[in-house]
């Protein structure tokens, strides 16, 4: 596995749980507004100090008994052929997993979902399913995202999360995310931190206000379990 980043310790990542959070290279995706750009762009990541799986593995066993978990998020973990070896070996050192995506890819997530290897998964909601493609810089399988949201939908813990960005989503994108993914357990509205972004442009947006962004929640509270605000 290609680790470009390691959080030792959050207890936000992983709802409930003590975690740490291991960031994979790469994404198949190019987010204008995504805060990672440098796990994203291939040049720039080859610059970031990797720690190899060696060193990650001699960290994580000695925290058994202080962390529940660990959160595998990017880039795009799903874009790595050994990311089902690499959960098998968090795993077999007596750790839950949590798996950050953004649905690209149903294979794997039907693979790591069979082979009971993920324990908690939140998929990232890009904007309403008819709108991905318009989105981003390139083409999105559309078909792959929906079969994705099918198969998370069978688990017992997960989330769909969207990081809400002005210049793309209108109070009615809301209403047409609630009316797809309604009935689900639980969708969370993320703030948009615009500190550091792919599309530097995109540094400069204006985020909507907290305020703005509960009353997006209030509206949706009748598609979901549990729908909230990420702040
Ligand atoms: S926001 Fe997520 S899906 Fe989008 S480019 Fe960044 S890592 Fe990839």
């Amino acid at each position: 596995m290609k680790i470009g980043g390691l959080q030792k310790l959050t207890l936000i990542d992983y709802p409930g749980k003590v975690a740490a959070t291991v960031f994979t290279v790469g994404c198949n995706f190019f987010c204008p507004f995504c805060h990672n750009p440098d796990l994203v762009l291939l040049k720039k990541s080859e610059q970031y100090p990797f720690l190899s799986e060696e060193q990650f593995f001699w960290w994580l066993e000695k925290k058994l008994g202080l962390l529940d978990g660990v959160c595998i998020s990017g880039g795009e973990p799903t874009i790595h052929k050994d990311l089902p070896d690499f959960i098998k070996e968090i795993k077999s050192l007596g750790f839950i997993v949590k798996l950050d995506t953004n649905g690209s890819n149903p294979e794997m997530l039907e693979y790591l979902i069979k082979n009971n290897l993920i324990d908690y998964v939140a998929m990232d909601i890009k904007a309403p399913i008819n709108k991905y493609s318009k989105f981003y810089r390139l083409a999105t399988n559309v078909a792959a995202i929906k079969k994705s949201v099918n198969l998370i939908c069978q688990l017992a813990d997960y989330e769909f999360r969207t990081t809400v960005i002005p210049d793309f989503h209108k109070k009615r994108d809301f209403t047409e995310i609630g009316e797809w993914l309604m009935g689900s357990n639980k969708y969370v509205l993320q703030q948009f931190r615009p500190e550091k972004t792919l599309d530097p442009a995109f540094a400069d947006v204006r985020p909507y206000s907290d305020e703005e962004l509960k009353s997006f929640c209030e509206g949706l509270k009748p598609y979901f379990k549990k729908c909230e605000v990420r702040l």
